[in-house]
């Protein structure tokens, strides 16, 4: 799939509130695991804090909602530096990372969180 054809989609699974379909997809569910097993399957903030815990699931660095285009892709170059996209996470740790960006619709975040446990 083109990042332009990826786009599309995940623009239009957006506006019929149907953006799950994109977290049961081969190429997501693939990519995703893959992602955690490159990561031995452990939580990466954890990690970096001398902890070892089972990681629930694959966070985008750059929120799908927000760069659909990155959706699968395992890196995004900023100020011409490139960082990790997929991170696995614990669900705290990744709860903690979506209450961060407190910009996000607070009406929509249960739903948000729902959506990335797939
Ligand atoms: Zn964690
Ligand atoms: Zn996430």
């Amino acid at each position: 799939m083109t990042q332009d054809a990826l786009e599309k989609w995940i623009k239009q699974l957006i506006a019929e509130d149907k953006l799950y379909k994109f977290y049961k997809c081969r190429e997501w569910r693939q990519l995703s695991e893959a992602v955690m097993k490159e990561n031995n399957y452990e939580c990466q903030h954890c990690k970096k804090r001398g902890f070892h815990t089972p990681a629930r699931s694959v966070h985008h660095v750059q929120w799908v909602r927000r760069h659909p285009r990155l959706a699968l892709s395992r890196a995004y170059v900023y100020n011409g530096v490139t960082y990790n996209n997929l991170i696995p996470l614990c669900e705290d740790c990744h709860n903690k990372e979506h209450d961060k960006g407190k910009g996000w619709k607070k009406e929509n975040k249960n739903k948000f969180v729902n959506e990335e446990r797939w």
